[in-house]
């Protein structure tokens, strides 16, 4: 018993980081306060497979993302009330990528959990992350069993996109596994060493390998406003995140380039030798067109897929930070 005691006092107790990006979320962020403390509390021990998490310290880290509307008074109050609850503010919005890595920088725990602030990320899942890393996981990804109300084409597209993914580049970025994980501080640390500003953290994560197990959540609906990712922004993500992990087009074109200009060699010899056989009877003007027309068109695609990859290596030599912040707990930085 006594030996017990001792060891309370003198083990200092491990730190769980909850890091949230949040833009324009002022009304939810109420609410998630709400469904984090139990969490924070050591009231949610029990997983629902029946296993029982540690005691931990709690600390969360929300980074308001250049919003337009009053997250930041907000987080203000909740950083009063309860000094667990810090905030970074970014001086303007760097998109949730960029917030991401700023809620990890300033991340002190053991291991982060990083969520979404509008509770489509249940916490009721947290103690099962928790229960994983405590087996030994480094990285602990939540995988949705169900996408919840979205839009028949969205998830086509999106499943889809995965699969052009996995195959385009080496690493294995999976289908339906989001932002929403349990990260060990050796990978906190990895995904902080990594500071390219375009960013495509779901391959930033499969990038830095350690142990990694997945646990299954139901997306829930958002709690409050609307989601902020449009086809447009979706679009564009899903571009990053294949040319920032694999140079498959690059190769694509050249291996278009190599087989027309094999066929043509071949079509060329074809030609030279009908002619010296059957003479020299001009036609094909149609035929001509079209062959210009879409070695063209291909020659714009090959120049266009070359651009993709000079305008990243252009932003990435320019070595800007990923973020700038602005206030950190009510201080100016
Ligand atoms: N977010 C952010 N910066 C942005 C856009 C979104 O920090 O520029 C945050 C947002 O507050 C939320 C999370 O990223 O916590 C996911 O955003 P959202 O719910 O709009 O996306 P979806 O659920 O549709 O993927
Ligand atoms: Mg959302």
């Amino acid at each position: 018993m006594m030996m017990h005691t001792m060891t309370d006092i003198t083990q200092k107790r491990r730190k769980v980081s909850l890091v949230i990006p949040a833009y324009n979320e002022g009304r939810g962020l109420l609410r998630l306060r709400e469904a984090l403390q139990p969490l924070m509390d050591n009231n949610m021990r029990l997983t629902d497979d029946g296993r029982e998490v540690g005691v931990y310290d709690y600390e969360v880290v929300i980074v308001n993302d250049g919003s337009r509307d009053d997250t930041l008074e907000v987080l203000r109050g909740l950083h009063a009330a309860d000094d667990r609850f810090c905030y970074v503010s970014l001086s303007r919005n760097f998109g949730k990528e960029a917030a991401m890595l700023a809620g990890l920088d300033y991340a002190t725990g053991d291991c982060a959990v990083i969520l979404d602030a509008d509770l489509q990320h249940p916490v009721d899942a947290i103690p099962r992350m928790i229960a994983e890393w405590e087996a030994g996981y480094d990285d602990v990804y939540g995988r949705r069993a169900t996408r919840g109300r979205e839009s028949w084409l969205r998830k086509r597209m999106s499943l889809a996109y995965y699969r052009l993914l996995q195959s385009a580049s080496t690493i294995d970025v999976l289908p339906n596994v989001g932002d929403f994980r349990l990260l060990d501080r050796r990978c906190i640390d990895a995904v902080r060493s990594l500071r390219e500003t375009q960013r495509y953290s779901k391959g930033l994560f499969a990038w830095i390998g350690y142990r990694k197990k997945d646990v299954e959540f139901l997306t829930a609906d958002r709690a409050e406003g609307m989601s902020s990712f449009s086809y447009m922004r979706l679009f564009n993500l899903a571009v990053e995140g294949i040319t920032s992990h694999s140079t498959a087009p690059l190769r694509i074109a050249s291996v278009l380039g190599f087989i027309t200009a094999f066929a043509s060699f071949l079509y060329l010899i074809f030609t030279v030798v009908r002619t010296l056989i059957y003479g020299d009877p001009v036609a094909g003007y149609p035929t001509l067109i079209s062959v210009i027309l879409l070695l063209g068109g291909l020659q714009l695609c090959a120049i266009g897929i070359v651009g993709e990859y000079i305008g990243r290596i252009f932003m990435e030599t320019k070595r800007r930070p990923v973020y700038i912040a602005d206030i950190y707990n009510d201080r100016k930085i």
